[in-house]
C-alpha cells in the first residue's frame, strides 16, 4: 500500500491541506476517488481506517457471507464483470472485485490506509474542514463522509455480557482464530447476518441456539453458478451483460410499489414466504416459533434456501423466550431457563442513525451532526448535503439506503451529484456552499409524506430503518431512478454560496 502521499506530512505532524478529503473507501468513497481521477483531478484523498478498500466487504468475513442482491446489478456500471462466478456473489469475490477495481483504477496511491479519522471541524475564519487522524492533520476545502451506514458493530446490551468467559465476538469482526467445531455456540440475532451464517456454522458445532427476538420474512434465494456458456456470453457478446443487468434491475424495481407505495401488495410476497416456510419446516411448533407478525417488507426481506433447514436439524434450537442475563459459561433466558455455551456470536446489527461518527463531525454553528441530528432531526437534502456543514457531502447519507436493490445504484447516483458539486464550486470560484434550511426542509417534507404510506411505517415492525424520534432515515422511499434523475446535476441554487470576492465583501462592510 502506498503511503507516499502522507508521509511527509505523517512525519513533521503539520496539517497537510487537501482540497478534497474523502473519509472511507468502500463501495462509496472509492467510486468517487475514481470518478475524480477519470476527471483528470489530482487535488484529493482518501483515508480509510481499516488496511484495504472495500469497507463493510472488507470487514463482514463471517461464514457464508453473501449479497442478496444479483452480482451483474452490485457492481459499478463503469466496471462490469462478466467473470461473476455466480448469480449472488460470496464475499470473498465482492472484496476481489472491489480490490481489482481499486487497482484497475489507479486510486490507490490516493489513499492513505489504516488512517482512523478521529474529528473534523469547520473553521469558519479559513473556510475549511480541520481534520484530525491517527496519520496525523489535515485540512480540507471539501469534506466528503463515505463511512457507510453498516460500518459500527452494535452489541447487545444484555446485563453480564462483559462477564462472559467464552469466546465473543460479533458478526462483523469474526474471529477466524475461535475453532467452532464440536463446540456449544449461541447466535443472538436473526437479521441478514445470522440467517447466513447459522446454516454456514450448524453442521460443524456440537449444539447451536439461534437467540430470535423477532422472526424474519424469508424468500427464496435463487442463487447458482453460472456456466462456462454463460460467462463467455457475458464477455463476448456485445451487451449481453447489460441487458442481464438491466433486466435485474428492472425486476428488483418492481418491488418499490409495494415496498413504497401500496403496501397490501406485498401480501403476494407473504404468501410465497409462507408457502417456503411450511415447505422447508415440518415440525408445527418450530414452524409456529419462525413465523413472522408482522407484513413482509418493513423489515428487509431475507433470501435464504437453507436457513430453515439449518433450524431442523437435530443440534439446533431456536429460542424465543427473551435473554435476562448472560452469565461466564451461560445463556439464561427470561423463564429461568439456562444454557451452557463455549462461544457466543452477537450477529445484532450496527450502530446506524446513531453512528459515533456523528459525534465527531462539528458544523459551522459550533455543533456536532449528532447534536444536529438531535435538534433538528435526522434530515439530509438529497442524502449528499445537511444544513450547517458547509462544504461537506455525504455519500449514503440520510434517506438513501434501500432493502430491495443495489446500494451501489444510489451510491453511483450520488457521486454524479457530488463530482458536479466539485466542479460547480471549482467553475464558479465558490468558497462556501451550504445547502438552505429551507431547501433543506421542503424535500424532507415530501419524502415523509412518501415515507408515512410506506410498508416500513405502515407495517407494525419495530426496525433499523427507524432513527429515535420514531422517524425513517434511512430509506429512500421511492423508485431509484426517481433518485437518478433528482441527483444527475448539482443545483447549485438550493445553496447558500459566497465567492472569496463575495467573503472579501463582507469583511470590508464590517
Ligand atoms: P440486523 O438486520 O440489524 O439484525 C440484527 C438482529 O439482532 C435482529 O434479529 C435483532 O432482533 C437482533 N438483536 C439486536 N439486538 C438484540 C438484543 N439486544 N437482543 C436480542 N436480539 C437482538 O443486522 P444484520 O443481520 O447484521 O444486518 C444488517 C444489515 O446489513 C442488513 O439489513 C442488510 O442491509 C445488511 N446485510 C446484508 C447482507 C446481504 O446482502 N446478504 C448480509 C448481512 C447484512 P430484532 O429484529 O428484534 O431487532
Amino acid at each position: 500500500m502506498s503511503r507516499k502521499v502522507t508521509d511527509k506530512a505523517v512525519a513533521d505532524r503539520t496539517p497537510r491541506h487537501v482540497p478534497t478529503i474523502i473519509v472511507g473507501s468502500g463501495f462509496a468513497g472509492l467510486g468517487l476517488a475514481i470518478r475524480l481521477q477519470q476527471q483528470g483531478r489530482d487535488d484529493y484523498l482518501v483515508l480509510e481506517r481499516g488496511g484495504d478498500v472495500g469497507g463493510t466487504w472488507r470487514d463482514n468475513t463471517y461464514p457464508g457471507a453473501a449479497c442478496d442482491v444479483p452480482s451483474h446489478l452490485y457492481s459499478y456500471s463503469f466496471a462490469l464483470n462478466p467473470n461473476w462466478s455466480r448469480s449472488f456473489s460470496r464475499q470473498g469475490e465482492i472484496q476481489s472485485y472491489i480490490r481489482g477495481v481499486a487497482e484497475r483504477y489507479g486510486v490507490l496511491d490516493k489513499h492513505l490506509f489504516d488512517c482512523d479519522v478521529t474529528s473534523a471541524s469547520w473553521d469558519e475564519e479559513t473556510a475549511r474542514w480541520e481534520i484530525t487522524s491517527s496519520e496525523g492533520d489535515f485540512t480540507a476545502d471539501t469534506l466528503v463522509s463515505a463511512v457507510g451506514g453498516l460500518c459500527e458493530p452494535a452489541l447487545p446490551d444484555i446485563k453480564g455480557i462483559n462477564d462472559f468467559e467464552g469466546e465473543i465476538f460479533h458478526s462483523a469482526r469474526w474471529n477466524h482464530d475461535a475453532d467452532l467445531s464440536g463446540k456449544r455456540v449461541a447466535v443472538i440475532g436473526t437479521g441478514a447476518s445470522a440467517i447466513q451464517i447459522v446454516p454456514a456454522i450448524a453442521p460443524k458445532v456440537a449444539h447451536l441456539d439461534v437467540y430470535q427476538r423477532t422472526a424474519p420474512w424469508l424468500l427464496p434465494r435463487m442463487d447458482r453458478p453460472y456456466t462456462l456458456p454463460e460467462r463467455l456470453a457475458f464477455r463476448h457478446i456485445p451487451g449481453f451483460q447489460r441487458a442481464a443487468r438491466a433486466a435485474i434491475y428492472a425486476a428488483r424495481e418492481t418491488q418499490v410499489v409495494g415496498l413504497a407505495k401500496a403496501p397490501a401488495l406485498m401480501r403476494g410476497f407473504e404468501l410465497l414466504a409462507k408457502a417456503k416456510l411450511r415447505y422447508q419446516i415440518r415440525d408445527a411448533e418450530l414452524r409456529e416459533k419462525v413465523t413472522p407478525n408482522f407484513r413482509i417488507g418493513c423489515k428487509r426481506m431475507l433470501i435464504s434456501n437453507d436457513y430453515y433447514p439449518a433450524l431442523s436439524r437435530p443440534n439446533v434450537d431456536v429460542i424465543t423466550d427473551g435473554i435476562a442475563e448472560i452469565r461466564p459459561n451461560s445463556i439464561v433466558t427470561k423463564d429461568g431457563a439456562e444454557r451452557e455455551i463455549d462461544v457466543l456470536i452477537v450477529a445484532t446489527g450496527f450502530h446506524v442513525t446513531d453512528s459515533p461518527t456523528y459525534e465527531t463531525i462539528t458544523g459551522r454553528d459550533g455543533r456536532t451532526l449528532s447534536e444536529v441530528f438531535d435538534e433538528d432531526g435526522q434530515q439530509g437534502y438529497k442524502g449528499s448535503a445537511v444544513a450547517n456543514f458547509p462544504n461537506m457531502f455525504f455519500l449514503v447519507g440520510p434517506n438513501v439506503g434501500l432493502g430491495h436493490t443495489s446500494m451501489v445504484f444510489m451510491i453511483e447516483s450520488q457521486i454524479n451529484y457530488i463530482a458536479d458539486a466539485l466542479s460547480t464550486i471549482r467553475e464558479l470560484g465558490l468558497r462556501t456552499v451550504e445547502v438552505r434550511k429551507d431547501a433543506q426542509n421542503a424535500y424532507n417534507k415530501e419524502l415523509k409524506a412518501k415515507l408515512a404510506r410506506s410498508v416500513w411505517n405502515t407495517g407494525g415492525c419495530a426496525s433499523w430503518y427507524v432513527d429515535k424520534h420514531g422517524d425513517i432515515t434511512t430509506l429512500w422511499p421511492d423508485f431509484t431512478f426517481e433518485f437518478r434523475r433528482l441527483t444527475k446535476k448539482f443545483d447549485v441554487a438550493a445553496y447558500d454560496t459566497t465567492t472569496a470576492r463575495s467573503e472579501r465583501k463582507v469583511m470590508a462592510a464590517r
